[in-house]
Parts: C-alpha cells; sequence; structure tokens
C-alpha cells in the first residue's frame, strides 16, 4: 500500500516539486546519492575502491524532455569516462546508463537514444571499462532489450538488466547465457500490473532464485544486484555448484544500503560492485529506494528530529 503510493508519487511532477523543495529532503538523500557533480561522484568511488569495492556510476536523469537535455547527459557520461580513464580506475569502474535519460522517451526517440549509448560506449572503450542499460518500467523491456542487442554488434561487453519480478524473466535470462554475456539480475523496481509481474514478494524471490540458477548454468558473467541475504547465498552456492571461480560472477548494491556487508562480501573475495547514482535529477531514484523500504521513510522523518535547533531555525522549520 505505502510502497504503491510512494512509487505513484514518483512519477507525480506536483509532488516531486514539494519534495525536492523540502530542504530536509536534501540531507536524507546523501545517503544514497554522491552528491551533485562528477567531482562529488569521484571522491565517493575513492573511497568505495579503497575498500576493495569495485564501482558502476549513474548519471541521474529520467525526465529528459529535449534532444539537448539527451546530448547534455551525453556529454557528461563522455567526461565521466575520461576522468575515470585519467585517475587509473576504468578497470574497476564502469557506468550504468538509463535510455529515458538519453531521450528515449521523446518522439522517435529509442533511436536518438541508442545514438547517444553508442557515444557512451565508444568513451568506455577508450577507457577501458563498460557500460550497463539500466532497465526502466515494463513498457520499455523489448526497446531495451532491442538496444542492448544493437550496441553488443559493436561493443559485446555491454550489460543488460533483467528483473526478477516479470513474468517474462526467465525466458530472457535463457537467451542470455552465451560467453561474455554480462546480465544484471534484479527483483525490479517499479510499479508494474499484474498481468505482466508477480505482485507477491515471496513470487519474485522464487524467480529471482530461478533466473540466478539459469545464469549460473550458463557461460556468461551474471551480477547478481541484491540486498537479500537469501538471493545472495543462492547465487553463492549455485555458483560452487557450477564449478565456477568465485571472481566469474558480480554481487552488487546500491550506494548506502548494507554497506558493511558490501565491505564484508569483498573481505571475503567477491566481486562486490556498488552503484553509485549522482547528480541533481535525483527524485524518482530517492523516491524507488523510500518504497522499496518504508523504515526508509522513518528515517526520513526520523532525521527532522534530529536536526539541530540551530539549523532547523535557520531554515525556518
Ligand atoms: C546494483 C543495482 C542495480 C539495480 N538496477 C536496477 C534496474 O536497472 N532496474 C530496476 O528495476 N531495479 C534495479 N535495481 C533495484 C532492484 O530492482 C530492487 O528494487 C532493490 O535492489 C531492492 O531489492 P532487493 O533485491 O535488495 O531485495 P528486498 O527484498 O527488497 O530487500 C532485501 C533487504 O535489503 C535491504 N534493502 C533493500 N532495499 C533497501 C532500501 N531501499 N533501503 C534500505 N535497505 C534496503 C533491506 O535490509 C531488505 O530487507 C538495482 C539494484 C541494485 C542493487
Amino acid at each position: 500500500m505505502l510502497k504503491s503510493l510512494l512509487l505513484g508519487m514518483s512519477r507525480t511532477p506536483a509532488v516531486k516539486k514539494a519534495v525536492v523543495a523540502f530542504p530536509l529532503t536534501r540531507r536524507v538523500v546523501q545517503r544514497f546519492v554522491a552528491g551533485e557533480t562528477v567531482e562529488d561522484c569521484l571522491r565517493t568511488t575513492r573511497g568505495l575502491l579503497a575498500n576493495g569495492l569495485l564501482g558502476t556510476i549513474d548519471f541521474l536523469g529520467e525526465d529528459t524532455t529535449t534532444a539537448a537535455q539527451a546530448d547534455r547527459v551525453t556529454d557528461t557520461y563522455v567526461e565521466l569516462l575520461r576522468r575515470l580513464s585519467d585517475e587509473g580506475i576504468a578497470g574497476r569502474v564502469e557506468v550504468s546508463i538509463k535510455l529515458s535519460a538519453l531521450g528515449s522517451q521523446l518522439k522517435g526517440g529509442y533511436e536518438l537514444a541508442l545514438d547517444n549509448a553508442r557515444v557512451i560506449c565508444a568513451a568506455a572503450e577508450r577507457a577501458g571499462t563498460t557500460v550497463t542499460v539500466d532497465m526502466e518500467d515494463h513498457t520499455s523491456t523489448d526497446a531495451t532489450l532491442r538496444t542492448v542487442t544493437a550496441l553488443r554488434e559493436q561493443y559485446p561487453w555491454v550489460g543488460a538488466v533483467l528483473q526478477s519480478m516479470l513474468y517474462r524473466t526467465s525466458t530472457d535470462c535463457q537467451r542470455q547465457t552465451g560467453p561474455g554475456d554480462r546480465v544484471r539480475l534484479c527483483k525490479g523496481a517499479y510499479a508494474e500490473p499484474a498481468d505482466v509481474a508477480h505482485k507477491a514478494k515471496p513470487a519474485v524471490d522464487r524467480n529471482y532464485k530461478r533466473c540466478a540458477t539459469i545464469l549460473l548454468e550458463g557461460e556468461g558473467r551474471p551480477m547478481f544486484a541484491t540486498h537479500h541475504d537469501e538471493m545472495i547465498s543462492h547465487a553463492i552456492s549455485e555458483a560452487q555448484r557450477n564449478d565456477r571461480a568465485d571472481d566469474s560472477f558480480e554481487l552488487q548494491m546500491l550506494l548506502g544500503i548494507r554497506s558493511d556487508e558490501q565491505r564484508r562480501l569483498a573481505a571475503k573475495g567477491y566481486s562486490v560492485r556498488v552503484y553509485v547514482p549522482f547528480g541533481t535529477d535525483w527524485y524518482a531514484y530517492f523516491m524507488r529506494r523510500l518504497a522499496e523500504r518504508p523504515a526508509n521513510v522513518v528515517f526520513l522523518i526520523r532525521a527532522l528530529f534530529e536536526r539541530p535547533a540551530r539549523e532547523r531555525a535557520a531554515s525556518g522549520f
């Protein structure tokens, strides 16, 4: 109930305006978002690398409404990839892109998004790293997978994302088990209708395990994006059952969520990659993080009361 409400709010412009303007929110957002600039995100990323973790950086933005805006997002990724290369960390840090940020929602947008994604892939290749294409809601699944296929003709290392909440995903997994196929398996963060998606969490979890097994029995490089111990244990034990080396798959988590566990798994020798979002357009991403764990709403409210009185007085509430 609260989850659906928060996911609905994530797409409501009037609520966005109010939440973004609320000074307290920005402080709480810092837990999940690595600041607004390339510099901020590199600082956070260096900290993760120092703890033995890997990174995948997302320049936030899903509300691209003009081709010029899509170009700016593309330019930011190119600049970011150049900086990763200059700093000599591109081997441990890749980027994640959302096709909506690259213009897919505009008229004729998938062609535009594909062109922009190609520019980013070329920059990633120059830097010596990879790109993973995030998956958005189910209305974009086919077009996103088609875009990944088109990109892989030139850049076979491009990663796809599949969501275990969708009924179709075990079939999609079976098509992504070839040598070198990079597939990130997650549960799915969007509000989806019952005709395409499992609505009950146990069914989403069961499908996650089933899909993880399919990917691990294949020859690709699966990436398990989850904070859920049961899913992580399943992936590790299925990797062992298939005689896979610990570095033949990845465990992935989001910035600010279970950070101790990220470090613990990395210290045990697993490849743990942290998703590092940055930028000013954090609203939709932040609301999905609240929806995943209603306790985060309590965290938001508690932050209000923990603020020093001086700060409260200065900001007027
Ligand atoms: C690296 C990465 C990339 C992703 N990419 C995509 C994508 O492209 N498309 C997409 O739809 N989704 C994506 N997601 C989000 C994903 O689909 C889930 O919504 C999210 O990971 C929560 O699911 P879970 O597997 O962690 O399990 P859950 O069962 O939701 O959570 C398990 C436990 O993890 C912790 N936890 C989970 N979420 C939070 C949170 N927000 N705050 C605090 N604790 C939390 C809690 O302890 C919870 O009990 C990605 C997630 C990760 C980690």
